[in-house]
């Protein structure tokens, strides 16, 4: 089964993701993750996403549409992905879709994780607090909620009734309760 996770930055996919990805067996990938990585490094992918990144704009369809190729050639992700953050923009969601299908696969749900943008900011500024990330600065935060709402938020359409909407707020416990619901187990 592969899933797509979508929400802003903050809304909890991550966390979410993991604990989807323990309960059905599957490989989570997160492009964040692995650029996040890929930086850290210093791998030629880093060197090309580092500073696009720490600004908060999104990287090219071409860099993400390779690392998820390579990701479904991997043998753990035979029987699905939960896919973090992985699609971004309307041509990502049409090359991810062509990817799939030449395995005979779809992406079968969308959920897409709602939280308030107050909400956002402030969960934001925890995590900048715990975890330093370079990109949870305001402005980069900025940057990164307005690349949501300008290129990522038309995906949703783009997937039509696939997609179900996840109040992401309340405790983990509750949200996870609620993704169990949207995906029927
Ligand atoms: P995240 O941790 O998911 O917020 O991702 C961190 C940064 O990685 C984003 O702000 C983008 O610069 C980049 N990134 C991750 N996934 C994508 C994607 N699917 N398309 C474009 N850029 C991405």
């Amino acid at each position: 089964m592969d899933i797509l996770l979508m929400g802003p930055p903050g809304a909890g996919k991550g966390t979410q993701g993991a604990i989807l990805a323990d309960a059905l067996g599957l490989p989570k990938f997160a492009t964040g993750d692995l650029l996040r990585d890929a930086v850290k490094r210093g791998t030629p992918l880093g060197l090309k996403a580092k500073s696009v990144m720490e600004a908060g704009h999104l990287v090219s369809d071409e860099i993400i549409l390779g690392v998820v190729r390579e990701e479904l050639a991997r043998p753990e992700a035979a029987q699905g992905v939960i896919f973090d953050g992985v699609v971004r923009t309307i041509p990502q969601a049409e090359g991810v879709a062509a990817l799939l299908a030449e395995r005979g696969r779809k992406m079968q749900h969308v959920l897409y994780f709602h939280v308030s943008a107050e909400e956002l900011l402030s969960r934001l500024d925890r995590r900048r607090a715990m975890e330093g990330r370079a990109d949870d600065d305001p402005e980069a935060i900025k940057r990164r909620m307005s690349a949501y709402e300008e290129q990522t938020a038309p995906v949703l359409d783009w997937y039509g009734e696939t997609a179900s909407t996840i109040p992401a707020v309340g405790t983990v416990d509750e949200v996870t309760a609620r993704v169990r619901e949207a995906l029927g187990f």
